[in-house]
């Protein structure tokens, strides 16, 4: 109270930590302009032409500071979302809580983000701040100085500013230092800042796991309490982070550290269940291991796919479940990716738009024993087929079934014509089901005969 009295009086903002920058020259940082994209170079020239500022910011400093290939550049300008979009031809608006522009220069997008401060540097009090009840922010959307910006974000390796023209980086909190030794810390006081936005939490996992960092002792404390507020995030917002950390070429180390640091219940709660039955563990090491390499070799990764995966440990244990109650195979699948697709909703929060493929995929796995007559042949030219097939890898190098039938199935692709017909199986399980099905013309094919 007394503090915001004297602030009234004196008009005294609340000092924010950082706000001098350490200024870096090349020779201590070592970052090369031609480094940097051609598109947001011209983006911080333009913008300094016209008498503003323009850094590079954030994710892409700190990846080249790390000698890693940034896969995106962001620009931080102190020009208005609106001077932005005059001054480039190709741009437009985003978002309406906090504008953004995206500039376009060739197949690129620029994102170009006005500096903002994090709403509480307006308020000197924490009680005047906008937060919910456990401190969440509930606005961020105040334009503010460069330091505001610096401050506003989570970690200190990405507060760094770099300015293409003077080949300098400004670093507020100690980023450039970190960002050498490996350390993630945070901005500010951890809880704080964990209770204003409780997705800094898996972001910390993520990038903990993508940079192979250690989290600093501090930052990473408050965690195993406050996990629980992820509960009150949109599970929308949840989804895209678990999907960042499962594609960010680490998801291995990612869904690990998730586990350690406690954080899998608000993300993914049935992590416990999967990792704890070895069968389950070793199935989802050999898919986040083949994902892993596969982003790394630059190589697309389709989030059904990976959910698939994810969830398959489960379908598989309810569909023998099933089974075991006397369903047929083919509709105890059916049955048990139902059940699982289900359970999961209020969980994980995997999109419906994704249950089409996994359920496709799924459904296609049993089609894989039938290597007799044309059946092979047709299974080839769904146009699921291949990822159906790497899934079945992933069972065969997992130890769920036979290697032999993910053998099979890779020579049978490379075959030619004959090759093929010699190595067609008579397989007697599905001929039966086939004759059972002519004795009766009128039954509909069962539904995982060819899924939609
Ligand atoms: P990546 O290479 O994985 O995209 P990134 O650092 O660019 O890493 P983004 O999620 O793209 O991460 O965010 C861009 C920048 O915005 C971050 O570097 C960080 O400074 C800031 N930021 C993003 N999300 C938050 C958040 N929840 N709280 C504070 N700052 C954030
Ligand atoms: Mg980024």
């Amino acid at each position: 109270m007394i503090r915001r009295i004297i602030s009234k009086v004196f008009g005294r903002k609340r000092p924010v930590s950082g706000a001098n920058a350490r200024i870096l020259a090349r020779t201590e940082h070592g970052i090369a302009r031609e480094r940097i994209d051609a598109c947001a170079l011209k983006v911080c020239e333009t913008l300094s032409a016209s008498g503003h500022k323009g850094y590079v910011v954030g994710g892409a400093v700190r990846d080249l500071l790390l000698d890693k290939s940034p896969k995106d550049f962001d620009v931080a300008t102190d020009a208005t979302p609106e001077q932005v979009r005059k001054l480039f031809r190709r741009s437009r608006i985003i978002g309406r809580r906090f504008q953004i522009v995206h500039v376009m220069c060739g197949r690129e997008t620029i994102e170009v983000t006005t500096f903002r401060a994090n709403g509480q540097k307006e308020a000197e009090d924490e009680d005047e701040r906008p937060t919910d009840a456990h401190g969440r922010l509930l606005s961020d959307n105040v334009f503010g100085s460069m330091a505001d910006d610096a401050a506003r974000r989570d970690f200190t390796i990405n507060a760094l500013y770099y300015d293409p023209a003077r080949e300098e980086v400004h670093d507020y909190f100690g980023g450039v230092k970190d960002c050498r030794q490996r350390v993630l810390r945070m901005i500010g006081n951890p809880e704080t800042r964990y209770r204003e936005d409780p997705v800094r939490m898996l972001r910390a996992a993520r990038f903990a796991a993508k940079l192979d960092f250690r989290i600093d002792e501090a930052t990473r404390a408050p965690v195993a309490t406050l996990a629980p507020l992820l509960a009150n995030i949109p599970r929308a917002r949840i989804f895209d982070e678990a999907l960042k950390l499962l594609l960010s070429g680490h998801a291995l180390r990612g869904v690990h550290q998730l586990r350690a640091e406690g954080l899998h219940h608000g993300m993914l709660p049935l992590l416990d269940a999967i990792l704890d039955d070895p069968a389950g563990e070793r199935f989802i090491t050999a898919a986040l291991k083949s994902t892993d390499a596969r982003i790394q070799a630059d190589r697309p990764s389709s989030p059904a796919f990976l959910f698939g995966t994810l969830l398959w440990p489960q379908v598989l244990k309810r569909w023998h479940a099933i089974e075991a109650g006397g369903e047929k195979p083919q509709p105890a699948l059916f049955q048990a990716m139902d059940d699982v697709l289900d359970a999961q909703r209020n969980q994980l929060a995997v999109p419906r738009r994704y249950d089409g493929m996994m359920k496709e995929i799924w459904a296609l796995q049993p089609r894989f024993d039938q290597r007799g007559g044309q059946r092979p042949f047709r299974l080839m030219e769904h146009p699921r087929f291949r990822a159906a097939y790497d899934f079945l890898l992933l069972r065969c190098e997992a130890g769920e079934i036979d290697a032999e039938l993910g053998d099979w199935w890779t020579r049978f692709q490379d075959a030619d014509d004959d090759a093929r017909a010699g190595m067609l199986l008579t397989d007697s399980g599905p001929k039966s089901r086939r004759k059972r099905k002519r004795r009766k013309p009128a039954d509909p094919a069962p539904a995982g005969a060819q899924p939609a």
